[in-house]
Parts: structure tokens; sequence; C-alpha cells
């Protein structure tokens, strides 16, 4: 037996939900996954499997009747590349995905910088197409190495394989839970060009007196973390999963119709017949911002975060996110989405 029985989840949920595994695995290379997915063939094949990172985009409703593998393959190697402007790193799937910004940022070699402080791994950035303040990671992704949990084989997806689009991928879609990512190559550069595309981190720079002539990536990425931490609730504190919801893209003339009512409303166009609306906009506007059902809440400080008030289970979770999902239906005719993954068995 190479499993751990009855393990306790809370390390691997930020929701700080006290689930258990029937079966736990880590593995540190790709044959000593494939030794464990042999003994999940041989003898528990017929029970669920989920692999997890950091579990920071994960609602557990129950506890999970099945095995759960992590990866604890780490490493950041950097391979040759025939553009001398250019660098390419092999990432394991278990590294932090911040020490790798940050490690990045120490080294020069940037474009990483927007991404700074993001939770979770290596792996998951690849399943999630990771984004935040204008950059996606799917922007720097060479190729993700995976091994099919269905038959060992190992692959190499190349990133135009990989069907990444907002928060969506291949990983998290036709093939949801077929692979394990073991590493991620990523193609960064030597030369800094910041990405201030997005308002907050200009006013922000603005504010704390830094010209964009002399900004140093170490200071976008400081920037970054000061916007975050008054942003955001730091899961050790109350537990969640960031962004519960995912920002909804609905067509021009419901976006009018909308408008009729609430002039004010935000918007971002898609193309000439779609665009994007701010969730937490909607959300604040139905009147959850800062309001709890039971032990669940929406924080007070952005709409789009559920939080965990102590002693949340997933169900009480998810009836915020119905009572939720219900008012805005209701008022604005749209269909919110989830971004986080929920785990069912
Ligand atoms: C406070 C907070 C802020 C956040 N801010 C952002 C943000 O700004 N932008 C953003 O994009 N996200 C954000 N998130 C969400 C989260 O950080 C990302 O989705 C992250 O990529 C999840 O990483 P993880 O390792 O915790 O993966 P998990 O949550 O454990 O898993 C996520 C998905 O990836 C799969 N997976 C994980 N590892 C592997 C692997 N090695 N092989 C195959 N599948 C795997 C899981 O099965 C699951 O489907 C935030 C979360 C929190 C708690």
């Amino acid at each position: 037996m190479i499993f751990e029985q009855n393990k306790s989840l809370l390390p691997y949920n930020t929701f700080g939900l006290d689930v258990r595994a029937s079966y736990f695995a880590e593995y540190t290379s790709e044959d000593a996954l494939l030794e464990i997915l042999d003994e999940y063939k041989r003898s528990y094949a017929h029970l669920p499997l989920l692999h997890v990172g950091r579990g920071s985009n994960l609602l557990f409703l129950k506890d999970f009747s099945g095995l759960v593998l992590h990866s604890r393959i780490l490493g950041i190697d950097e391979l040759e590349s025939d553009d001398p402007s250019e660098v390419l790193l092999r990432v394991g799937a278990g590294v932090v995905w911040d020490d790798l910004v940050s490690t990045c940022i120490s080294h020069s070699w940037y474009g990483l910088e927007n991404l700074s402080f993001v939770p979770g791994e290596v792996g998951a950035s690849a399943v999630q197409n990771i984004g935040a303040y204008g950059s996606e990671v799917k922007d720097f992704i060479q190729s993700v190495e995976c091994v099919s949990l269905l038959t060992g084989e190992k692959r190499v997806f190349q990133v135009e394989e990989c069907q990444y689009a907002y928060r969506s991928s291949i990983f998290k879609h036709e093939l949801q839970g077929q692979f394990a990512v073991t590493h991620v190559t990523y193609r960064l550069s030597h030369r800094f060009t910041p990405n201030l595309e997005y308002e907050a981190l200009r006013t922000t720079l603005n504010s704390h007196g830094i010209s964009v002539d002399t900004l140093t990536a170490q200071q976008l990425r400081k920037v970054v973390i000061g916007i975050r931490q008054s942003k955001l609730p730091d899961p050790k504190v109350l537990g969640n999963a960031g962004s519960f919801f995912m920002n909804p893209i609905i067509s021009k003339e419901q976006f009018e119709q909308i408008r009729e009512k609430y002039p004010t409303i935000p918007s971002y166009p898609i193309n000439d017949t779609r665009v994007k609306v701010p969730a937490g906009w909607l959300i604040e506007q139905v009147g959850w911002k800062g309001r709890s059902l039971g032990p669940a809440a929406v924080y007070d400080r952005q709409a789009l975060v559920i939080v965990n008030l102590g002693d949340a289970s997933g169900a009480d979770i998810l009836s915020l996110y119905n009572s939720i999902r219900l008012a805005v239906r209701m008022e604005f005719g749209i269909d919110l989405q989830s971004e986080v993954n929920f785990i069912l068995k």
C-alpha cells in the first residue's frame, strides 16, 4: 500500500474545509507517479481520482471517496533557446507559483510580474490559465508535459493545443481529469517590458511616486502584491478561493437593455457583438456584497469573493453561491458561472 488513508485535505483547500480523502498519494517524479497509477489500476480503479494542487480553486462539497494525487515535482531548469533575447524555463508542477515568479524576477527573467502572489502551483497555472492585472499565463507558456491518468502515457501539449481562453483550457474541459501535469515550460524575456494596461497599476504607481520610465520588475511586483493584499482576504485568516465568479460575457443587445435601467453599468468590449460585464458589480447591485448566509459570506471589500466565516461546510458555500446566482438572474437575466471547481464525489 503506497497510499495514505483517511487523509485530511485541510492543507489542500484554501476554503479551510475539514474534508477527508479516502486515499492520498504524493509523488516527486514521473516514475513515482507511474507506480502510483499502476497500484491504482490494480486495486482501486473503481474509485474516482482527483489531482489537486494547493486547492486554491476547489470547493469540496463532502469528503472525497477516492484517491487524491498531489505533485511534489520540483525544479526550475533553464533550457537552451535559439533566441538570445528569451529564456526557456522547464518547471516542476509542484513548484509554488509565486516562488517561481519571485525566482524569475531575481534572475532578471521577465514576463510574470503581474501574476505575482496568485496562490497555487505551477501545474494548476497551466490548467487554469491564471490571469491577473491584464496578464494571462497562456502568453508565457510554451508547452505542458503531462502523464495520462488513464494509460500512463506521457504527452507534451504545445501551447496552441491547450485551447486557452479566459480561465480555461483543454485540461478544464475536453480532457478534464484525464492528465496529470508534470512540468510546464515557460518562455520569458531578458528584457523588462512592463504590462501597465490595467488602470489600477498605473494609478498605484503614480500614487507611490514611481515613474514608468524608471520602474523595475521588483517594484511592479511589490505594487501588485500591495493591491492584492488590500483587496483579497488572506486564506489563512478567512477561507476563500479568490474570485468565485467569472465575469459574464453577454450580447450587446442584452447589455443595452440593462443599461437603460442601470446607466452606470461598467463594461469591456470583447468584439463587435459581445461585452464583458464585471460579476462583482452585478452582485453588488443585487445587495449581496458584505452579506452572509449562515457561516458563508460575500467579502465586504470584493463582491466576487465568497468567504468561510469559520465553520462553513461546502454545502453552506454552495447555498450562498446559488442564492447570489438566483438574485442576479432575476434582476439582470444573466447566469453567473463559477470560476471555482466543485468537487462533488
Ligand atoms: C486569495 C486568492 C486569490 C486568487 N487570485 C487569483 C487570480 O488573481 N487569478 C487567477 O487566475 N486565480 C486566482 N485564484 C485562484 C487560484 O489561485 C488559481 O486557480 C490557481 O491556479 C490554483 O492553483 P492550485 O495549485 O491551488 O490548484 P487547485 O485549486 O488544487 O486545482 C485547480 C485545478 O487544477 C487541477 N490541477 C492542479 N494541479 C494539477 C496537476 N499537477 N495536474 C493536473 N491537474 C492539476 C485540479 O484538478 C483543478 O481542476 C486565487 C485564489 C485565492 C485563494
